[in-house]
């Protein structure tokens, strides 16, 4: 309350460090760009066990080159929002084939999912609403039900059921809101069940893919595609293009009139710059990869397996994911971060992943499995992982 001062500054950083919730960042000196999965850290060589690159294109010649082109063609910065003159023909492009990609009549660029969430929520919900949400969704898409104002209602994880009786106590709730893929668990939301639900009771899904698009589903179409839902199932699709398609900003897809109502009403589309042109044409290049390369998906999937069926050989404690987040479960702060830490003497980048971002007690190493690892790579974190777990660091 009242006047800031720098000692309560000093204070509340002190008590984030009591509760091992102190964050730092850790410096990437360069990548090795035909092997992007490697990286020095800090002056040390690590193999990156912790990126959102799944599928390995990040670092891509194709995308490179078609960065370098775009940029070439539009310079390097957008230069203004879409609605003024920031709309290249590279974003135009992208729009229409990610909305063939997605078998949905349009798709929309914002630049990035954190604004593209809380685009979508304030545009789609407002103070007199009701929206429904998954207890471990993403923080943007709760930021978004804070920002529109609209009345926030959690259901218990995954649980449709726990879904349909909020809808019973809220029968004019507005929106169901999930993530695809849930990005600290890497769980599979019911996406079917949630679809049937909405669809029976008029509320409208919105499905925050940023995990599946590219992974799963046989043409890398995400979760949504997997479960076989359309555009009537899923009126709300929402994806990022940071994660597996290696590059930067986000999208949301669906019929014609939601996209037209978020170009003139979502302000987080309205009051932002374009992404750069050159990532736009990048991502291009992305896509094709996703279509024209299923070996990419079907390696990383056998790397999951692989990952499991060892990590569960040495009874490391496993979570019920399929997904290339893959957490290994540690409790308390101290032990994820001692955890991590050990991790990095034997090679390995493991991020470790504390309260606020999960909940209070479920402190974890978030390990992301990319088609960029080798198997032996993947063999050799798991074996580390044995030897650190069972030491029983606190
Ligand atoms: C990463 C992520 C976002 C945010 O996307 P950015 O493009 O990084 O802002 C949104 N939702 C989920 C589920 C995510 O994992």
């Amino acid at each position: 309350m009242g006047r800031l001062d720098s000692s309560a500054l000093a204070r509340e950083l002190d008590a984030l460090t009591v509760r091992d919730q102190f964050r730092v960042r850790s410096r990437v000196d360069t990548l090795d760009p035909g092997h992007p999965e490697r990286c020095f850290v800090d002056g040390r060589a690590l193999i990156n066990f912790c990126s959102n690159d799944y599928l390995g294109l990040r670092a891509h010649p194709e995308l490179i080159r078609a960065a370098s082109e775009g940029m070439r063609s539009y310079g390097v910065g957008a230069g203004a929002a879409h609605l003024v003159c920031g709309h290249s023909a590279e974003h135009a492009a992208l729009e229409l084939e990610l909305a063939a990609f997605l078998g949905r009549e349009r798709a929309l660029l914002f630049s990035t999912g954190y604004l593209a969430n809380l685009g979508v929520l304030s545009a789609l919900s407002g103070r007199h609403d009701v929206v429904l949400a998954d207890r471990l969704n993403h923080a943007s898409l709760i930021d978004g039900t804070r920002l529109a104002g609209a009345q926030l209602h959690r259901y218990a994880h995954a649980d449709a059921h726990a879904c349909g009786r909020l809808l019973d106590r809220y029968p004019d709730s507005r929106l169901i809101v999930t993530d695809g893929v849930f990005s600290m668990d890497g769980d599979v939301a019911p996406l079917t069940a949630l679809a049937a639900l909405a669809h029976a009771r008029g509320s409208w899904l919105v499905v925050d893919d940023a995990h599946g698009i590219g992974v799963l589903g046989a043409h890398g179409g995400g979760s949504v595609a997997d479960a076989g839902l359309d555009a009537a199932a899923v009126p709300v699709l929402i994806g990022t293009l940071g994660k597996a398609l290696g590059t930067f900003g986000a999208f949301v897809a669906g019929d014609a009139l939601l996209i037209e109502t978020l170009i003139q009403r979502a302000r987080t589309y309205l009051y932002t710059t374009a992404l750069p042109p050159g990532i736009a044409a990048a991502t291009r290049a992305a896509l094709r990869i996703v279509r024209d390369e299923p070996w990419r998906r079907r390696h990383l999937q056998a790397l999951v397996l692989r990952f499991r069926d060892r990590a569960a050989a040495l009874g490391l404690p496993l979570s019920a994911s399929m997904s290339a987040i893959q957490p290994i479960l540690a409790g308390s702060s101290a032990r994820a971060l001692a955890w991590s830490d050990a991790l990095l003497k034997h090679g390995f980048w493991v991020g470790a992943i504390r309260p606020p971002t999960v909940p209070q007690g479920s402190a974890r190493l978030r390990v992301t499995l990319s088609a960029a690892h080798a198997q032996t790579q993947v063999d050799a974190l798991v074996d580390a992982l044995g030897e650190v777990v069972h030491q029983g660091l606190q």
